[in-house]
């Protein structure tokens, strides 16, 4: 992990840290921070940016949210709750602020289903609470086993250190997803990862890189500069006409966990087999 110092962090107050979700699936999120210092290249929550009126670039600042109120059992009772949407609750800053602490010391007799995204191998301090939930998903993503990509892309956290995780997690019994996210046309390869992975992962998931704003130009000079080969089907895929390509892909990947037993739970592609909606992904 690169060095933090630059990092601009603060505690901020919030009445509650469990608000209304309005992602698919779920009826709570909690963002225990504003921000996320890992700044990776593709990713979609910089938008917070803009809401938070922080000046400093993605990445770059981070706030620290205390609340106030505990959080109501009987609101939450037969809920799904994702920790976290726009950030990665297991930060470096999680080591001395243990905000993510409290909120699952908080969640941990309720009658609820929690999942956590992270990328970050800290939430292993946090198995003697997991294992005392009622209903806990980790869900760690995944673009590449190539840890120069992880390096390029993922402000360093490494492939291995992600794999690793899985593996205790699942060892402590505690359900596992692999998110291959962002799925990276021709660059993932979703079937090693799925192989190397398929004896401590529970259920996967499977979501296309889009690119948006200022990382249109980052990611496709990436690629250009690292994947030359790729490159035109970059441009077809992300500026041209993509034809069928999602389309088939997730007909693949379907057929390919069907044949091998394989549980996934989604596929989000800018159109699917089933979905044929075709949805710009040079937005
Ligand atoms: S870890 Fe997640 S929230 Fe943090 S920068 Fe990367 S993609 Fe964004």
């Amino acid at each position: 992990m690169k060095n933090l110092d630059h990092v601009k962090v603060q505690v901020v107050d919030t009445p509650n840290i469990l608000l209304k979700s309005k992602q698919d699936g779920f009826d709570f999120v909690a963002n225990p921070y504003t921000g996320c210092p890992y700044a990776c290249k593709y990713c979609y929550a910089s938008f917070m940016r803009r809401f938070s009126k922080h000046k400093e670039p993605w990445g770059e600042f981070v706030d620290v949210k205390k609340w106030k109120n505990p959080i109501n059992k009987s609101k939450i009772e037969g809920k799904r709750i994702l920790i976290s949407s726009v950030t990665d609750p297991y930060k470096p800053f999680e080591e001395k602020y243990k905000v993510v602490r409290k909120l699952l010391k908080e969640l941990s007799d309720a009658d609820c289903e929690v999942v956590i995204q992270t990328k970050s191998d800290l939430i292993l301090r946090d198995i003697d609470i997991l294992k005392k939930m009622k209903n806990v998903t980790v869900a760690i993503s995944l673009c590449s086993l190539n840890e120069k990509v992880a390096q390029d892309l993922e402000a360093g956290l490494s492939v291995a250190s992600r794999l690793n995780t899985l593996k205790k997690l699942h060892k402590n019994n505690i359900k596992t997803t692999l998110a291959i996210s962002p799925l990276m046309p021709e660059l993932t390869d979703w079937k090693a990862i799925i192989e190397q992975t398929k004896d401590f992962v529970d259920e996967y998931t499977f979501e296309a890189l889009t690119l948006r704003n200022e990382f249109k130009p980052a990611i496709i000079n990436y690629v250009w500069q690292n994947f030359h080969d790729v490159y035109p089907e970059y441009l077809v895929l992300y500026k041209g006409e993509p034809e069928n390509y999602w389309g088939d892909l997730a007909q693949e990947i379907g057929d390919y966990c069907k044949q091998s037993q394989i549980k996934y739970s989604k596929i989000v592609f800018p159109y699917t087999a089933t979905d044929t909606a075709k949805i710009n992904l040079w937005k």
